[in-house]
């Protein structure tokens, strides 16, 4: 190895993410002229998990306040509210939206607050970065997984300390400044394999377990398989957590094998192989629905349960599932609702009972929760507190957000400080 003579630059970035690119683009911006910035990268092109970020559209960002922002990455402890706070207010979801509109892609609400580019295309956004990086004179090393890094010294051993990377093709890197924004382990077909934590434990740092996130659930004896494609909103709750992470309320979706839609996925993270969960797919009380169900038996007389139910806003093909679920027949009269059968259509309706078997896999999972620790993370440079020099961005960190833009947010503003940070520093 030691005959190899490494290719030297001022800052070396693992990854050509999101976080990996407007990390080079910011580091571009402060680092002097002559400084240069380069990024391995493991696949052929950039940004691959970028090109399917909210089905090809790119849900970049979302609308809100900072403070409002902060209520979307899970539980904020100290260390990950300082650097949730410190990154966000860095370089903000304005100056997100800013850096694409100066780059004629600005960005439009589409609904219920999410950031779009205009033009609806992820393969823009991706494309964007690669002219911008091209045209800031940073060098992009394709299809060269970084295999191996150590700490060197470059000329002799006296030098200031520099990083040196190994990658599948041997070829050897070294750099006074590492960046690593290498990503999750979530939908490793996009390149995230989960190797930026191999790295970061080679060089000292702890590794919160990653778990997958952003992921549908299955259920032990699946009732729903038959309504796959439905979408309604409903309330989630999960016994035995905390009052707030125990409660949300969203768009469910059925699918053959399980649930997923945004509020199963926004509380995957609080979920896990045995956690009994109970939805509501109605805003009634129990003591409102029995007074609901017992006004329909007194008005409607011949009139048919199944069509009083609509009024609760439920498809049909879940209505006739839960008469089944419950042994009602289908076409049973109003009239003809005993007490008994009206108690168990509450109880369903308003904490229908699951347990969880599976949360993800990583194949489904859109996120990774846990990854590099916070508090060994320095939260307004992003820089170790452990190896001077080096710095982390990205879902690499343990942060993860929920749907709707935060993710992406978070990957490009802590690459944005990131990669000011280490530029800060040639
Ligand atoms: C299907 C899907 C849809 C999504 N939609 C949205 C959305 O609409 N909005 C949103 O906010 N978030 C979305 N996300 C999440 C979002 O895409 C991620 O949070 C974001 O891409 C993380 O950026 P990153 O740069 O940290 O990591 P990544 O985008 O994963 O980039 C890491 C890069 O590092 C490279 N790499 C890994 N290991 C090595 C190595 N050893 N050597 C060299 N290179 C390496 C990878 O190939 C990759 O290119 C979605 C995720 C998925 C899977």
């Amino acid at each position: 190895m030691k005959q190899i003579k490494p290719i030297y630059s001022d800052i070396l970035i693992v990854g050509a993410g999101p976080a990996g690119l407007m990390a080079a683009l910011q580091a571009a911006q402060v680092a002097c002229s002559g400084c240069s910035i380069r990024i391995i990268e493991k696949n052929p092109r950039a940004g691959r998990k970028l090109l399917a970020a909210g089905a090809g559209r790119c849900n970049i960002s979302h609308t809100g306040s900072i403070e409002e922002y902060l209520q979307h990455y899970g539980p904020l402890n100290g260390s990950r509210k300082k650097l949730l706070k410190a990154v966000l207010y860095s370089f903000s979801p304005a100056d997100l939206g800013e850096f694409f509109a100066h780059r004629d892609l600005p960005l439009k609400e589409l609904n219920e607050g999410k950031l779009f580019p205009r033009s609806e295309r992820s393969l823009d956004v991706v494309e964007l970065l690669e002219r911008s990086a091209e045209q800031a004179g940073i060098h992009i090393h394709y299809s060269d997984p970084v295999a191996e890094l150590y700490l060197g010294n470059s000329e002799g051993e006296t030098a200031p300390r520099t990083f040196r990377l190994r990658t599948a093709s041997g070829t050897i890197y070294e750099a006074g400044k590492l960046l690593l924004a290498s990503g999750g382990a979530s939908y490793p077909q996009t390149g995230s394999t989960g190797d930026g934590y191999e790295l970061s434990k080679e060089l000292g740092h702890r590794i919160v377990p990653p778990r997958p996130a952003l992921a549908p659930i299955e259920l032990e004896a699946y009732p729903f398989g038959e309504l796959s494609g439905i979408s309604l909103p409903v309330e989630l709750r999960y016994p035995g957590a905390s009052k707030k992470a125990g409660r949300t309320t969203g768009d469910l979706l059925f699918t053959h094998r399980g649930l997923s839609g945004p509020v199963i996925l926004n509380s995957s993270r609080y979920l896990a192989q045995g956690t009994s969960i109970e939805i509501a797919f109605t805003d009634k009380t129990p003591e409102e629905l029995l007074h609901f169900l017992s006004e329909a038996k007194a008005a409607g007389g011949s009139g048919l349960l199944k069509s009083r139910l609509r009024a609760l806003e439920l498809p049909a093909r879940f209505i006739r599932l839960l008469l089944q679920h419950t042994g009602i027949p289908e076409e049973l009269k109003l009239a003809d609702l005993g007490k008994q059968a009206s108690r168990k259509l509450t109880a369903l309706l308003t904490a229908w009972p699951l347990r969880v078997s599976r949360v993800g896999g990583w194949d489904k999972a859109m996120l990774t929760s846990g990854g590099v620790a916070l508090p060994e993370v320095h939260p307004h440079s992003l820089e170790s507190r452990l190896v001077p020099g080096l710095f982390f961005a990205g879902e690499l960190l343990d942060i993860d957000g929920d749907e709707g833009g935060y993710n992406l947010q978070f990957a490009f503003s802590s690459g944005a400080v990131a990669g000011r940070s280490a530029a800060e520093q040639i």
